[in-house]
Order: C-alpha cells, then sequence, then structure tokens
C-alpha cells in the first residue's frame, strides 16, 4: 500500500508582503480533520494619513469560514485589524497568551479612539472588540496542542514580552513562522534562544535583513551620556518612546544612573508598565522593572503636565513617532530652548513626525509646523535582531522553504541573494505561494 500522501499548501499574503506593517498572511492546508483554512496575525498599517485601503490587510475571502486566528504578539501591526475582521464575520477562535491578549485590548481600544478622533467615525466599534476578546483562547509558551486537525507550539520570540515564534505541524510537515523576533539581550528581556528542528518552511520576518544594529552596551552608554550632558547644562529631556516595550526599556536604562532631577512617565507606557509588573514571568527581571517604575513619576493628567512643564526633568511618553499622545504637549514647551533634549529611541516611519524631525528639523505641533531649536538625537535600541542573527538563525534551521516577509524591498531581497541552500520565496501583497511536499 502506498501510505505517502502529498501536501499541498497556499500561502496567501494579505500584508507585510516587501513592506512592514499589517501582518496577516491566511495558510490553506488540508489536514486530517478535513480543509482548515488560518491566519498568522491580523494587523494593521499605520500610515500617515490612515486611508482605509491602506490601513487593513488586503481582502480575505469568507472571514466566516476562517478556522483559526494565531497571534505571534500583540504589536497592532499584528492584531490591529483584529476587530474590523470581526466586523466582516471573523468568529473562530483566536490563539495568543494571556499577556499578548491583554496588552492587545488595551492597543485595540487606543486605535479606536485615535481612529474616532482623527476620522469621526469607524468601520467597527467597542463591541467588535469585547467579541475579539471572548474569541480569544490563552495558550502558555510551549504547551502542545491542536486545533481542526493542526498541532502549534508557541515559542519565545524575544522581541516584547508576551511576543512568540508560532510552529504549525499539519500531517507531519513543520511550518515555523517567526513573528517579530530578536535575539539580542535587552534589559527587558532575555533574547530569544530557541532551537528549530525539522521545520520544511520557514516564514520569517526581515525588517533588518539588510543591516546591523549597533552595539547595544555602547549605544546605551551613549544615551546615558547624552543625557546627563543636557541635565548637567541645565536643560530637560524629552523622550518620545513606544508604550509597549520600548518606554520600560528607556525607563530601566535611566534607573540605573542617578540624575538629580525627576523622572516623569506620561500616556499608554504607565498602563503596560504595570500589566508587565503583573506578568513578571515573562521578563528577564521583574525586580529591575519594578525598581524602575518605582524611580519613575506617573503623569495623571493636564494639571500634573502644566506642573511638570515648568521644571527640569527626563519626560519619557507616548507617542514614540511623535504623531500624537502626550509627547505633543510637552513638545511644545521643549522645542524652542537650545539647551533642551529630544531622544527618539525607535523606528521612525516614512512621513511621520519624528522623522521630518530628523530629517528637517523641523516638527508639526497640533496645526503649526515650527523650526525645532533644541538638540535631537537618534538611538538604535530595536526589538529585532540585526541582519547576521537573522542569517544565523536560518542556516541553523535549513528549512526546505524560505518564504522572506514583513520587511522593505531591499531588506528582503538582501536575505533572498544569500540563501542559497532554501526554496526562497518573497511574496509581493496578495500574493499566493503554492508549496507541495
Ligand atoms: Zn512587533
Amino acid at each position: 500500500m502506498n501510505t505517502y500522501m502529498e501536501n499541498r499548501f497556499l500561502f496567501k499574503f494579505h500584508g507585510a508582503a516587501k513592506e512592514v506593517g499589517r501582518s496577516c498572511i491566511e495558510i490553506c492546508a488540508t489536514g486530517p480533520e478535513g480543509p482548515a483554512r488560518i491566519l498568522l496575525d491580523a494587523g494593521l498599517k499605520i500610515t500617515e494619513d490612515r486611508e482605509f485601503f491602506d490601513d487593513y490587510p488586503t481582502e480575505i475571502d469568507r472571514p466566516d469560514e476562517i478556522d483559526a486566528v494565531f497571534l505571534s504578539h500583540a504589536h497592532l501591526d499584528h492584531t490591529g485589524a483584529l476587530p474590523f475582521l470581526n466586523h466582516m464575520g471573523l468568529e473562530c477562535p483566536i490563539l495568543c497568551n494571556s499577556l499578548t491578549k491583554e496588552v492587545a485590548k488595551l492597543l485595540l481600544m487606543d486605535s479606536l479612539k485615535i481612529e474616532l478622533l482623527e476620522k469621526h467615525s469607524s468601520v467597527y466599534n467597542k463591541n467588535n472588540i469585547t467579541r475579539v476578546m471572548d474569541l480569544i483562547r490563552p495558550i502558555s509558551m510551549y504547551q502542545k496542542d491542536h486545533i481542526k486537525g493542526i498541532w502549534y507550539k508557541f515559542y519565545d520570540a524575544g522581541h516584547i514580552p508576551g511576543s512568540t515564534c508560532i510552529v504549525l505541524e499539519i500531517n507531519g510537515k513543520r511550518i515555523l513562522y517567526t513573528g517579530d523576533v530578536n535575539h539580542i539581550e535587552t534589559n527587558l528581556l532575555h533574547g530569544s534562544n530557541e532551537k528549530f528542528n525539522n521545520i520544511d518552511i520557514m516564514i520569517c520576518e526581515s525588517t533588518y535583513g539588510d543591516r546591523e544594529h549597533p552595539n547595544r552596551e555602547s549605544e546605551e552608554k551613549r544615551f546615558l551620556d547624552t543625557i546627563q550632558r543636557t541635565i548637567e547644562d541645565g536643560g530637560s529631556v524629552l523622550v518620545p518612546a513606544f508604550a509597549v516595550g520600548r518606554a520600560q526599556e528607556v525607563l530601566m536604562m535611566l534607573s540605573k544612573r542617578h540624575f538629580g532631577v525627576p523622572i516623569y512617565l506620561d500616556g499608554m507606557a504607565k498602563k503596560v508598565t504595570k500589566l508587565y509588573m503583573q506578568n513578571g514571568a515573562s521578563l528577564k527581571d521583574a525586580s529591575a522593572l519594578e525598581k524602575a517604575w518605582s524611580g519613575a513619576i506617573p503623569i495623571g493628567g493636564w494639571q500634573d503636565r502644566k506642573e511638570v512643564v515648568k521644571q527640569q526633568a527626563i519626560i519619557v511618553t507616548t507617542s514614540g513617532m511623535m504623531d500624537g499622545g502626550p509627547v505633543i504637549e510637552y513638545a511644545r514647551h521643549h522645542y524652542f530652548e537650545t539647551k533642551n533634549l529630544i531622544v527618539l529611541t525607535g523606528y521612525q516611519a516614512e512621513g511621520c513626525n519624528g522623522r521630518m524631525l530628523l530629517e528637517e528639523g523641523t516638527l508639526k505641533l497640533n496645526e503649526d509646523v515650527v523650526k525645532v531649536r533644541c538638540k535631537v538625537e537618534k538611538f538604535d535600541f530595536s526589538a529585532h535582531s540585526g541582519c547576521a542573527q537573522l542569517k544565523t538563525m536560518i542556516k541553523n534551521i535549513k528549512p526546505k522553504v524560505l518564504i522572506l516577509q514583513h520587511g522593505e524591498e531591499k531588506s528582503i531581497k538582501n536575505l533572498a541573494s544569500w540563501c542559497d541552500f532554501s526554496e526562497v520565496h518573497t511574496p509581493d501583497i496578495d500574493e499566493e505561494i503554492e508549496v507541495i511536499m
């Protein structure tokens, strides 16, 4: 009897194909329980003008017939489309860990609030977010289980607390989805140290597929030295930071020195930091984050802010790209003093306020575009592996098929031309890739 069975997998890229944003990969396969359709992540692309069709993954046929969604982590570019998809009929189990669920809930609520503020309407509403939360089946790291005949197991991705790589097994064929992955040790996390065996198909992020990060330790020293000099010269420091992961990393670095001025924390980072402290097991050193938190003063609201801007201080606040949130109010009191400093600590997307600050020395503060007179510095505290680490990971895994996504075209091209041991795919948006094995 011939026991050999041919497996056919179809991968459809509804986002994050030669771009960063709106991660959403559909897999169609036939497992032991019949045909199945699943999604890996369901994210949003935050574009400057938030044009409707650019924001969401491209059209998914019959969302009501999707069997399961697997979430790698809470960032909106991996979860932000869930309420919209629920509005379009998605009603299946959503699998992720409980920390990802809690942080995603905060981010989705905030995203809806911003959408309503900016566009005065939204295709979905609060009920869709509530429904998405009800659909989530919390799973634990390293717990092996199955849904519709598809086995799955989540591994540590080292990107933000709770972030995961996901391994799926269908008819004995193993698919690895890296999600966003980081192998570099930070103050917040150890960095991923996972070993994956017998991977047939690897879907790999490629954010830094063509470049390396500076040495983490020397970057941290440069960061602290720059802030210290500003404080000694009588200036204040404004640190715009992403609420999820980056703000906590910044606080932990700041807690290593005594600056002699208050450190304030504002924006959604406060809630996220509390969630992380409640989930200490997902951190490298929970007590270090607690120490950093106790060394910072949380800002309650507008009354507090009015007082804070009158003092010499270090202010850590959202949003990381300076496109909204309390950072705008602080910047209005900060930009014209030459002794002050603005410290950018993360990726600044094309068209965002932080990018304009770096490239043109100007900032859009509400309706006014102003020439910035204070000092501006940029640091690289990325939560993504650099090119060398991505290559090491791919080389160690040696998948039969490598699919490169979640990166700009030049990053993906660089990795694709380097990899000579796998069948490499670099999908375009909406492209379908068929793998038969
Ligand atoms: Zn991410």
